[in-house]
């Protein structure tokens, strides 16, 4: 069934894109946070996303951060937050302030406890990400993201619910769903077939992370359940002193997937930068798109 399309990933059209970010860890990462903002921010991206520490730990930094890539772009920031380490009041209090001061996307998210210990929803929080959707919608009309797992999450019960999880999530008023990453461009379709199946009508936006360090990119997978599949292995064996090579590599995996995905119809796709512009700058010329100077002066 996820065969639909027999046209050639080549001729897919150009997908709409969005960058993830997140903050330095210190002062001293913002002038080269700036620099990647800029570069990246010619492709003109729909909208920039900043994520938020585990356990909520870079709330301030966050919050800094999307302020800072507003008023350096003037595009739309999603601000990513998670239920953990807050209670429903600093919550609801935390929305407001946002909706207050302009800020209308969010990212809403459980988030996972600091320490790697298990997750234990607190009685006076939101428990899981659909509940922090119900929440965040009283407090003012945002346009919601929300996470979705094509090879399922770690912690899921099972694969059905899982779905249900992320069906639960739209139904309380999610806009779209932005995936894990995952190489495995096959399982993405096939996930996405199985949602509309179980009545997920709205948007899911395919995740795709250039892989600018393979054995970082490995461990964090680990965690957080992505694949990580042979033939990607393979691909990046030996690479480990020669960046040019591995950068050259890491971009035609990204760009075949995301072509192949757009030719799908998945064509609102969110980039994993890791605040690098180099290899997504890359991807997106691949991929047909422009710098906006670039194109100007054409
Ligand atoms: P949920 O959708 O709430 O699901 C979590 C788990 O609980 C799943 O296994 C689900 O099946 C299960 N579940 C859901 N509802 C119920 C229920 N009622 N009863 C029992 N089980 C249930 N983490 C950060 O700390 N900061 C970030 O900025 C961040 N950004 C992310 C962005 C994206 C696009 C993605 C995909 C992930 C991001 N994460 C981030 C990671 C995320 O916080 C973790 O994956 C976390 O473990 C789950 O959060 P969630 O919102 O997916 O949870």
């Amino acid at each position: 069934m996820f065969h639909r399309s027999a046209r050639p990933a080549l001729q897919a059209p150009a997908p709409e894109i969005s960058f993830e970010l997140f903050p330095p860890k210190s002062d001293a990462g913002l002038p080269a946070f700036d620099a990647a903002v800029d570069a990246l921010n010619a492709f003109d991206p729909a909208y920039f996303s900043v994520t938020y520490g585990a356990g909520g730990s870079t709330r301030d930094r966050t919050r800094a951060c999307v302020d800072r890539v507003r008023a350096r772009t003037g595009r739309p920031v999603a601000h990513h937050l998670t239920c953990v380490g807050a209670d429903r009041a600093e919550i609801d209090d935390m929305a407001r302030e946002l909706w207050g001061s302009g800020i209308r996307r969010i990212v809403a998210l459980r988030g996972d406890p600091p320490d790697g210990a298990p997750y234990v929803p607190r009685p006076d929080g939101y428990a899981f990400a659909a509940d922090l959707v119900d929440g965040l919608l009283k407090v003012a009309d945002f346009d919601l993201s929300v996470s979705a797992y094509p090879e399922v999450h770690p912690q899921a019960e099972s694969a059905q619910s899982d779905l249900d999880a992320l069906k639960r999530k739209f139904d309380a008023g999610a806009a779209r769903a932005i995936t894990q990453y995952c190489f495995d461009t096959d399982t993405v379709l096939r996930f996405v077939d199985r949602a509309r199946a179980a009545g997920i009508e709205g948007t899911i936006c395919p995740g795709i992370m250039p892989i600018s360090n393979f054995k970082g990119m490995a461990r964090f997978s680990e965690r957080c359940g992505a694949g990580v599949p042979d033939w990607l292995r393979e691909m990046f064996d030996g690479l480990d002193e020669t960046p040019d090579v591995r950068a050259m590599v890491a971009a035609s995996v990204a760009v075949e997937q995301s072509r192949r995905l757009a030719a799908e119809g998945l064509t609102e796709q969110h980039f994993y930068t890791l605040n690098s512009a180099p290899l997504t700058r890359a991807i997106c010329r691949a991929l047909g798109l422009r710098e906006r100077a670039a194109a100007e002066a054409a």
